[in-house]
C-alpha cells in the first residue's frame, strides 16, 4: 500500500474557498463521490484513524509490577538472605517473586486487551453519501471528497469544508480549548484567521451541538487538524479504579503493619531467647514473605476484567472501569422512556380532528391496515373511511408525512422505518390510507425546517403550496395547543376550545398512548423559518395517539429492580397522562402521580429533595431536568445511573454515579459523557449490567477474604514459634512456596463464580461501607485460627510420631494448603450455606484449581529437587488421611460458624 499522504490539498485553504470551489478542488460533488472512487481513495490516503495511543510498553507494564510495597519487601528480604548467607532461599525468594510479577503481568495485560476490544465495539459511524445515497458506514472509512452529513450531538468525523449548513454550531474544546459553540456557516473567511474563526470548516473530533449540516470532507486521520496536534486521540485509561486504590491502600498498611510484628518478633526472639540476631532477621523475613499476599491485586485487577467482558456480552459496554464497581451500589434507575422502557416501534392507533374521531388497526410499521369512523358515543363504525369522503383527514395525514423526516423502506418483505419511529407511524398512518409519501413530498416541495428538540418540543417545515407557503408544526400537544388560536373543521375554521382538546388528549394519553398535534399556518415570503414564525397564531388540524408498547424484558426487569431494592424512576418528554399508563403496565410502585418539567422549574432544590423519593414518573421533562432530578436522588443519598442519548443530556450523565448512554439511538455527545453504553438501548440491559456489578464486588470480597487467612495462618504460626522459642512449623520459603500456588489456583477461581441466587434480592451496597467489613475480619481471623491450628497440630503430631521436622514442615504445609483448598469451597458463598451437591461440586472452576494445587503439592512433596529446594520430605498415606480429616473439620467448622451467622441474622431481621 503507498504510504498515505495528502496532496496538492495540503496546500489548499479551504476555509477561504468558496463552497463550491472546494467541491471542485477535490474533484466531488455535492452528491459525494462513488463508491469505487472512494475505495480508490481509501487506498490512496489511509483510513482516517488517529494513531492510537499506546499503552504501556511490555517491559514497563513487566517493570510496574514491581512497583508494589508488598513485592519490594520481598525483594529487600532476598538480597538481606543472600548476604546472610542464604543463597538459596534469596534464589527462590527471587523465583517466587518473579513468577508473581509474571503472573500479575500477564493478567493485567489479558484485562488491558479486553477493555481494549471493548473500546473497539464503540467506533463511530459517519452518515456519508455514496452514490448519490445517504449511507452509514464506520467513520475511519472516511476519505477526502466524501460529502458527510452531520447533526446535532454527532461528532465532526474528518475535517470538512461546510456546503450546507442550519442553525449549526459546534463545540471545539477538543481543539481549541474553547467550550463556548462556534456558530458556523457556508461563507469563506478570511485566509489568514485562526483555526477558532474559520466557520466554513467543522474540525474532526469536534462536537455539534445543534443544528444539521452537510460537509465535504478535505482532510482526514493524521492530517486533520486535530491528528496535527496530537497524534494521541484519547490515553489509554489506566487500570486504577477506586477499589484497587483502596487496595494499595489497604496493602500499605498491611506492610507496616507486618514489617512492625516481624521486627518486634525478631527483637522479642532475641532478647527472651537469645537467639542468634541473624537468625531472628530471618526470621523476622520469613514472617514478612508469609504474611503478605502478593498476589491479591492482579486477582482483583482479573475480576473487573472478567465483570467487563461478561458486561459487554450482554450488551452493557464499559467505558470506564470504576463504574464496574458502581454499578454494584445503584439504587436509582433514572431512565428516559422510549426504547428504552418501550420498544419504539410506534403505531398510530387514533386521531381526533376538529369535528370527527377516527380509528385506525394493524400494528407496526407495515402500511396494512384501515381507517374507521368513531361515534360521539365512543362506539367504532364498521364501514371503513375513504380519504375522498373526508378531506380534513386527507390534510391532516399529509401534514404528517410533509413535517416529517422519515422514509419507510421495504427490504426483504420487511418495512422499516429509517429516522424517527415516532415519525414513522406518521408515514405508515398516511400510507395506510393510500396517500404515496413521495408524491407528498414532491407536489408540496419542502423549503425550510426546524428539526424536532426536547427542549421545544415540535417540529415545523416551511412548503411551497400553489406559489403560496405554508408553515407545518408538529409536536406535543399541549405545546401545540399553546401556539393555537383556531381548529380546522369541515365548516371551515373557528375559535380553540383549549378545555375540549385538553379532554381529548387526556382521553388519548391515558390509555398509553403517545400524543402528537399537528398544525398549519400560512406564511408570508419566509426567508428561513425561525421559532417566532410558528409559536403563535398556528390553526390546529388535529391530533394522533401512538402505541408504543413496553418491552417485555423492562416490565421483568423493574421486577427484579424492586425485588434489588433499586428504584426505576421513568423521565420522558411525554405527557403524563401516557407516562403514568406506560408506567403502570410496566409495574412501577408509583404510579398515582406524575410530576412535570414544569413542576420542577416551579419547586426549589430542597422542595425536590423532599418529594423525590415519592415520584417514580417524571413527564414532560427535558434534559436539564434530568440534571436536579440527579442532585436531589444523591443529596437524598442515592446512587444513580441516568440514560440519555442527547447532546443536552451531557450534564446529567456526567453528574450521575453511572451515566448510561444509548448505543443505538444516542448521539455521539452522550456516550462521551457516560461510563457505560447500551448496545441494544434496553433497560434490561441495565439491570442485567447491575447484577453482573454486584456480582463482581462480591467475588472480590470473597476472593480477599479466602486469601489473607492463608497468610494470616503462616505469619501467625512463624510469629507464635518464634515467640515460644520452638522450630518454625513453616519455613519461609515454604510460605512463600504456599502463597504462590495458592495466588495462581486458589486464588483465582472466585473470580469466575457465578453469582449467588440471592444477588439480586439483596439491598444495593452502600458504596461508603468498607471492603472488608467487620464481618469479614471476624472470618479472616477465625480461619486464620483454624489453619493455624491445623498446622501446628500437623507437625507436632508428626514430630511426636518420631518424624523429621522436614517430614513435620511437609505435613504443616500440605495441611495448611488443603485446608485452604477446603475454605475455598466455603468461600463459594460468603453467608449461604456450601453443604449440598451443587454448593460442593457446583463450580468448575473451583475443582480445576483444586486439583492443580494438589498436583503442584504433589510436586512439592515427592520430586527429589523440590524436596532439595524447599526441604520438604515425602508424606505417608496416614498422613494424608489426617490431612484430609483435618481439612474436613475446617470446613465443617466454617460451615457451622455461618450457620451462627445465619440465625443471628434472621433474628435481626
Ligand atoms: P423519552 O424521554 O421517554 O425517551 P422522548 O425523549 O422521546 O421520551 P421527547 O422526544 O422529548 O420525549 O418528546 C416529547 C414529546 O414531543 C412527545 O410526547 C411528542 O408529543 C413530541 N414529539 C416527539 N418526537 C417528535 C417529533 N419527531 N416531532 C414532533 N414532535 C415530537
Amino acid at each position: 500500500m503507498e504510504t498515505p499522504q495528502s496532496p496538492a490539498k495540503s496546500s489548499r485553504d479551504w476555509h477561504s474557498a468558496s463552497a463550491d470551489k472546494a467541491l471542485e478542488w477535490q474533484s466531488s460533488s455535492a452528491d459525494g463521490l462513488s463508491s469505487d472512487e472512494a475505495q480508490t481513495r481509501l487506498h490512496h490516503y489511509g483510513p482516517n484513524r488517529l494513531q492510537q495511543a499506546q499503552g504501556r510498553p511490555w517491559y514497563r507494564r513487566l517493570l510496574d509490577q514491581l512497583n508494589n510495597i508488598l513485592i519490594l519487601i520481598l525483594l529487600v528480604a532476598a538480597v538481606a538472605s543472600f548476604l546472610l548467607g542464604h543463597a538459596i532461599d534469596a534464589a527462590a525468594i527471587v523465583g517466587v517473586v518473579a513468577v508473581i510479577a509474571l503472573i500479575g503481568f500477564i493478567q493485567e495485560g489479558k484485562a488491558e486487551q479486553a477493555l481494549d476490544s471493548i473500546r473497539n465495539m464503540l467506533s463511530p459511524q459517519a452518515n456519508v453519501l455514496r452514490d448519490g445515497k445517504r449511507t452509514t458506514i464506520p467513520a475511519d472509512e472516511l476519505v477526502p471528497g466524501d460529502v458527510v452529513l452531520v447533526e446535532s450531538g454527532d461528532r465532526v468525523p474528518a475535517d470538512v469544508r461546510l456546503i450546507e449548513a442550519r442553525r449549526f454550531r459546534t463545540e471545539e474544546a477538543a481543539l481549541t480549548g474553547e467550550s463556548v459553540p462556534v456558530e458556523k456557516h457556508i461563507d469563506p473567511v478570511a485566509v489568514d484567521s485562526d483555526l477558532a474563526d474559520r466557520t466554513s470548516m467543522a474540525f474532526a473530533s469536534t462536537i455539534v451541538v445543534q443544528g444539521n449540516a452537510r460537509g465535504l470532507v478535505v482532510e482526514t486521520g493524521r492530517f486533520t487538524e486535530i491528528g496535527k496536534i496530537s497524534e494521541l486521540l484519547r490515553g489509554v485509561e489506566k487500570i486504577k479504579t477506586p477499589l484497587l486504590q483502596q487496595l494499595d491502600r489497604a496493602g500499605r498498611v498491611l506492610a507496616i503493619f507486618i514489617l512492625g510484628a516481624a521486627a518486634i518478633t525478631a527483637l522479642l526472639g532475641t532478647l527472651i531467647h537469645d537467639q542468634p540476631a541473624a537468625d531472628m532477621f530471618m526470621a523476622a523475613v520469613g514472617l514478612a514473605v508469609a504474611a503478605i499476599p502478593e498476589g491479591l491485586p492482579a486477582i482483583v485487577t482479573i475480576g473487573l476484567a472478567l465483570g467487563v467482558q461478561n458486561m459487554a456480552r450482554r450488551n452493557a459496554i464499559i467505558r470506564r472501569l470504576p463504574a464496574v464497581e458502581t454499578l454494584g451500589s445503584i439504587s436509582t434507575i433514572f431512565s428516559d422512556k422510549t426504547g428504552t422502557l418501550t420498544r419504539n416501534e410506534m403505531t398510530a392507533q387514533a386521531i381526533w380532528l376538529g369535528d370527527d374521531q377516527f380509528q385506525i388497526d394493524g400494528i407496526g410499521f407495515e402500511p396494512k391496515g384501515h381507517f374507521y369512523r368513531v361515534q360521539p358515543n365512543g362506539e367504532k363504525e364498521t364501514a371503513q373511511v375513504d380519504l375522498a369522503d373526508s378531506p380534513a383527514l386527507s390534510d391532516f395525514l399529509r401534514a404528517g408525512i410533509l413535517c416529517n423526516d422519515t422514509e419507510l423502506h421495504q427490504e426483504s418483505g420487511h418495512f422499516q422505518i429509517y429516522g424517527d419511529p415516532t415519525e414513522g407511524a406518521l408515514v405508515v398512518a398516511g400510507e395506510k390510507a393510500g396517500l404515496a409519501t413521495s408524491d407528498v413530498r414532491r407536489q408540496f416541495s419542502r423549503l425550510d425546517a426546524i428539526p424536532f428538540e426536547s427542549d421545544y418540543k415540535y417540529m415545523a417545515t416551511l412548503h411551497s403550496v400553489d406559489g403560496s407557503q405554508r408553515v407545518i408544526v408538529k409536536g406535543a400537544p399541549d405545546r401545540l395547543i399553546e401556539m393555537c388560536d383556531s381548529v380546522a373543521t369541515t365548516d371551515g375554521t373557528i375559535e380553540i376550545d383549549q378545555t375540549e382538546w385538553e379532554n381529548r388528549i387526556h382521553e388519548l394519553s391515558s390509555r398509553g398512548l403517545r400524543v402528537l398535534a399537528i398544525a398549519d399556518k400560512p406564511a408570508e415570503a419566509i426567508d428561513g423559518l425561525d421559532h417566532h414564525h410558528v409559536e403563535t397564531g398556528l390553526r390546529l388540524l388535529g391530533i394522533i395517539g401512538l402505541l408504543d408498547p413496553p418491552r417485555e424484558e423492562a416490565i421483568e426487569a423493574v421486577k427484579l429492580c424492586q425485588q434489588a431494592g433499586i428504584r426505576p424512576v421513568m423521565i420522558t418528554g411525554d405527557h403524563a397522562s401516557t407516562a403514568l399508563a406506560i408506567a403502570k403496565q410496566l409495574g412501577f410502585s408509583q404510579t398515582e402521580k406524575a410530576l412535570t418539567g414544569r413542576e420542577i422549574e416551579a419547586m426549589s432544590d430542597q422542595a425536590l429533595e423532599e418529594i423525590i423519593l415519592e415520584v417514580d414518573v417524571f413527564a414532560r421533562a427535558s434534559p436539564e431536568h434530568k440534571l436536579r432530578l440527579v442532585k436531589a436522588m444523591q443529596a437524598k443519598g442515592g446512587v444513580c445511573s441516568m440514560t440519555g442519548d442527547g447532546v443536552n443530556d451531557g450534564p446529567a450523565l456526567k453528574r450521575a454515579d453511572v451515566g448510561v448512554a444509548m448505543g443505538v439511538q444516542g448521539t455521539e455527545a452522550a456516550k462521551d459523557a457516560s461510563e457505560m453504553v447500551l448496545a441494544d438501548d434496553n433497560f434490561a440491559t441495565i439491570v442485567r449490567a447491575i447484577e453482573e456489578g454486584r456480582k463482581v464486588y462480591d467475588n472480590i470480597r470473597k476472593t480477599i477474604t479466602f486469601i489473607l487467612p492463608t497468610n494470616g495462618a503462616q505469619g501467625l504460626a512463624i510469629m507464635l514459634a518464634v515467640l515460644a522459642g520452638s522450630v518454625l512449623p513453616v519455613t519461609p520459603l515454604q510460605a512463600l512456596w504456599v502463597n504462590m500456588v495458592v495466588a495462581i489456583t486458589l486464588g483465582l477461581a472466585l473470580a469466575f463464580e457465578t453469582g449467588e441466587k440471592d444477588l439480586m434480592a439483596r439491598q444495593p451496597r452502600d458504596p461508603k461501607a468498607p471492603l472488608l467489613d467487620l464481618f469479614l475480619l471476624w472470618r479472616v481471623v477465625f480461619v486464620s485460627v483454624l489453619l493455624l491450628i491445623g498446622v501446628f497440630g500437623m507437625f507436632s503430631w508428626i514430630l511426636s510420631q518420631g518424624g523429621s521436622e522436614a517430614l513435620a514442615r511437609a505435613g504443616a504445609v500440605n495441611m495448611l494448603v488443603t485446608g485452604s483448598a477446603a475454605y475455598l469451597i466455603n468461600s463459594r458463598f460468603l453467608i449461604n450455606s456450601t453443604l449440598s451437591f451443587a454448593g460442593i461440586f457446583g463450580s468448575r472452576p473451583v475443582w480445576i484449581a483444586i486439583m492443580m494445587v494438589m498436583l503442584l503439592q504433589m510436586a512439592f512433596t515427592y520430586l527429589p529437587f523440590m524436596q532439595l529446594i524447599f526441604g520438604s520430605e515425602g508424606l505417608s498415606l496416614e498422613h494424608w488421611l489426617a490431612i484430609v480429616m483435618g481439612s474436613l473439620v475446617i470446613y465443617l467448622l466454617i460451615e457451622a460458624e455461618k450457620m451462627v451467622w445465619r440465625l443471628l441474622k434472621s433474628k435481626q431481621a
